[in-house]
C-alpha cells in the first residue's frame, strides 16, 4: 500500500544538544498522524537541479501528540542537514509515512534493551507512554541505553531520567565514549553502548534487543551479541540512520 503523502509546517525548534536540532511539525491538513512508536517519517526534499531526495527521521513524540517531532544530527555539508538546519517557523516541507518496523510487537517478553547512539534514541522516547502501560500491565523490565559522545550531548537525557525516576522497572544508561574527567552519576558510564551489554547481564533466552543509530555500532553490536552472547538474529530489532540517496 502506498505511504500516505501529506505537507507539514514547522511550529516549533529549538537545540537540545550542541549537535542536534529538535523539530515539531504540525500537517497543513491538520490530521494527525497514525503512527505505532518507532516508526519513522520521510522528507520529500529537492535538491538544486530539482531532483526528488528522501530522508527518513524518526518520530520522537508520543502518537497521542498532535504535533510530529523529530530530532536530526548535524552532518557537515549534509543535503538535508542544510535544509533543516535552515527551516523557520511557519516553513513547510511534504513527507511520507509513516513506516517502519522497529516497534514493540504484541509478544511475551521479560526484559526489552532498547539502545541507540545520538538521534537513534528517538524512536525509544515516542515508546515511553506504551512502555509504561506495559510495565504496568506485565512484569516487564526495560533498559534504555543511550550511546553519545560527551554528557552534553544526552539528547531527551532529562525525560529518560525523569521517566526513570517515576517507574522503578526501567533504567537509563548513558554511555560516554569520550573521557568525561569528572565524577559520574550512578546512570552515567565511561565506553561504547556495548560497555552496558556487560553490566547488564544479558540473557538470550529472555532479552529481546533493538539498536537504532549509528550503523558501526548495530553491525558491531550485533556481532557481538549473536557470537559472543549467542541471541537468535529474531530477538534482535535493528535500524540503521543511513542516507536513501
Ligand atoms: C529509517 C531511518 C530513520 C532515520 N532517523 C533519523 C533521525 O531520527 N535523526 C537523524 O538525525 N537521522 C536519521 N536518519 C538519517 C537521515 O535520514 C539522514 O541520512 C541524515 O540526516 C543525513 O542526511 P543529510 O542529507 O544531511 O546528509 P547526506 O548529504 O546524506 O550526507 C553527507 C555526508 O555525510 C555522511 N553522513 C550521512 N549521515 C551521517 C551521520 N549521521 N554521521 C556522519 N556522517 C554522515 C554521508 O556518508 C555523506 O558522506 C534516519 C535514517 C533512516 C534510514
Amino acid at each position: 500500500m502506498a505511504l500516505e503523502q501529506f505537507e507539514l509546517r514547522l511550529q516549533q525548534v529549538f537545540k537540545p544538544t550542541p549537535n542536534t536540532l529538535h523539530l515539531e511539525f504540525i500537517r497543513t491538513d491538520a490530521k494527525k498522524l497514525n503512527f505505532i512508536p518507532g516508526q519513522f517519517i520521510t522528507l520529500l526534499l529537492n535538491d538544486q537541479k530539482g531532483q526528488l531526495k528522501r530522508r527518513s527521521y524518526s518520530i520522537a513524540s508520543f502518537p497521542h501528540e498532535e504535533k510530529i517531532a523529530i530530532a536530526i544530527s548535524f552532518v557537515k555539508n549534509g543535503f538535508a542537514t542544510e535544509i533543516l538546519f535552515n527551516l523557520k517557523i511557519g516553513d513547510t516541507l511534504k513527507a511520507m509515512g509513516p513506516a517502519g518496523r522497529l516497534v514493540l510487537q504484541e509478544e511475551s517478553v521479560k526484559r526489552y534493551i532498547l539502545a541507540g547512539t545520538g538521534t537513534g534514541i528517538a524512536p525509544y522516547r515516542a515508546m515511553l507512554p506504551i512502555l509504561a502501560q506495559r510495565m504496568q500491565a506485565h512484569k516487564l523490565q526495560v533498559a534504555l541505553i543511550l550511546g553519545v559522545q560527551r554528557r552534553e550531548d544526552l539528547l531527551y537525557g532529562k525525560d529518560f531520567i525523569e521517566f526513570a525516576a517515576a517507574h522503578p522497572n526501567f533504567s537509563f544508561h548513558a554511555q560516554y565514549s569520550r573521557e568525561m574527567g569528572m565524577p559520574l552519576q550512578a546512570f552515567e558510564h565511561q565506553g561504547y553502548v556495548q560497555t552496558s551489554f556487560i553490566r547488564l547481564k544479558l540473557n538470550p533466552q529472555e532479552d529481546i534487543i533493538y539498536l537504532c543509530g549509528n550503523p558501526n555500532m548495530i553491525d558491531q553490536a550485533f556481532k557481538e551479541l549473536t557470537e559472543t552472547y549467542g541471541f537468535a538474529t529474531s530477538n534482535i530489532r535493528r535500524e540503521k540512520y543511513i542516507s536513501s540517496n
